[in-house]
């Protein structure tokens, strides 16, 4: 018979690995589907890690490994594969995942999947992508070594790269689209920058072309206010101007914002029940190792709530042979009190109906999937349908649905 997993996490960042220490430790049957050889993610491509709580001087391979080891652990799975396409199987409830080479079946899906560089889009860029244009500095630092370099870019990354930089190449040129002593990267960061003999910068301008003859040997520099264009000698160019969140597979299957980052709610809810995201793919303030990992664990928490929810449902009232009375009720509203007391003296004189009773605060995404805006509710559910509403304590209406 075919595996079915309650949660195929989508991405081995630190989103996703924190979402499967979540999920199997909470005896979730986890696998996770990683394109890559090596699991860590962005993370684990940054040799300058200082910001992650509890770790002042690792590396971000480093955590990246413990993560993993945290994983292993608990006995998640973890299989190499691209995911290409996430589909709903007819009832919504089990998820298809799929592959070039194989399809997965899910309860539940976590989207990791990050973000890669953007890329200008400029003459020479694609050209000598790997030839002197680069976009990660722990990967390609070495082969700059002693030689002089520019950065495009002025954020955290590109100054944070920047300066990493400096420790192995003769010069770092920073092409800063703003005036003069203005970046986007915070304080601290740009004061290290500032400090730094090794860095220059070039204000107000952007790189219109990259050029060479086998590897790049100068780029053109175009002053934004001015719009005039010179040559620049340099013998690489390292591109830090943000990043593009890797959501096309779902396409079509859950809400993007006009960016393609998936939109997700405060519970890691993507608007298809069982699809959740975190990390940076999602559409969120502050992408870190430390937010990808707080919402690894919050998707992973409701989807073990939402994996129970429905199966609950399916078992004690969508499956269920005779008609089901579903009162959603709440023990902080006196009504609802009195009218789940009423229902149940007249339920225990029956046999005909069977009666489940819900709290609607703990279970607002069932309460919302049925249309509950006021407690008490009661519902009379046959085959799976809805054929009695009401929505009083009245002992009357009551009476009526039973
Ligand atoms: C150079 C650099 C330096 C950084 N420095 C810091 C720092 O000092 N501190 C900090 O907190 N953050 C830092 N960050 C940011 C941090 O790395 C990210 O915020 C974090 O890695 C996001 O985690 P994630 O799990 O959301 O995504 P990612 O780390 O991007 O992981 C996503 C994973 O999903 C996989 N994947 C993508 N698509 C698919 C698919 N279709 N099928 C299967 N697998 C797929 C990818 O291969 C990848 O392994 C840095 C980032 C960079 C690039």
């Amino acid at each position: 018979m075919e595996k079915i997993y309650d949660t195929i996490i989508i991405g081995g960042g630190p989103g996703g690995l924190s979402a499967a220490i979540y999920a199997a430790r909470s005896k979730m049957r986890t696998l996770v589907i990683e394109q890559k050889r090596k699991t860590g993610g962005q993370a684990a491509t940054t040799s300058e890690m200082e910001n992650y709580p509890g770790f002042p001087s690792a590396s971000g391979p480093e955590i990246m490994d413990k993560f993993k080891e945290h994983c292993d652990k608990f006995g998640v799975e973890f299989t190499k594969g691209k995911v290409e396409k996430v589909e709903l199987e007819e009832d919504g409830f089990l998820k298809r995942i799929i592959t070039k080479d194989k399809t997965f079946v899910s309860k539940t899906v976590i989207i990791g999947t990050g973000a890669e560089p953007r890329v200008l889009g400029i003459k020479g860029e694609n050209t000598f992508r790997g030839r002197g244009v680069s976009y990660c500095a722990t990967c390609d630092a070495d082969f700059f070594e002693d030689l002089d370099i520019v950065v495009v870019g002025n954020g955290n990354t590109a100054v944070e790269e920047a300066i990493y930089l400096t420790k192995f190449v003769n010069k770092v040129t920073m092409v800063v689209i703003h005036d003069q002593g203005v970046m986007d990267a915070d304080k601290v960061a740009q004061e290290q920058a500032l400090d730094n003999e090794k860095i220059e910068y070039v204000w107000n301008s952007t790189v219109s072309e990259i050029g060479g003859v086998d590897m790049v040997d100068h780029v053109i520099l175009k002053n934004v206010k001015t719009g005039q264009e010179s040559k620049f000698a340099c013998d690489g160019v390292f591109m830090f101007v943000g990043t593009v969140p890797r959501s096309s597979f779902v396409e079509g299957l859950v809400e993007l914002s006009p960016q393609n980052y998936i939109k997700v709610n405060e519970r890691m809810e993507t608007n298809v029940p069982g699809i959740f995201a975190c990390g940076d793919v999602t559409d969120k303030f502050l992408r870190q190792v430390v937010t990808a990992a707080g919402d690894g664990a919050v998707a992973a928490v409701v989807a073990e709530k939402y994996i129970e929810e429905e199966e609950n449902w399916n078992k004690k009232v969508k499956n269920s042979i005779d008609p089901v009375l579903v009162a959603f009720w709440s023990p902080i509203d006196s009504n609802s009190m009195e009218a789940m007391s009423e229902l149940e003296k007249m339920h225990s004189a029956q046999t005909s109906t069977k009666l489940v009773k819900i709290d609607a605060y703990i279970n607002q995404r069932i309460a919302s999937k049925y249309g509950v805006s006021n407690i008490p509710t009661i519902l009379r559910i046959e085959n799976g349908e809805i054929t009695k509403i009401v929505t009083s304590n009245n002992m009357n209406d009551l009476n009526k649905i039973i």
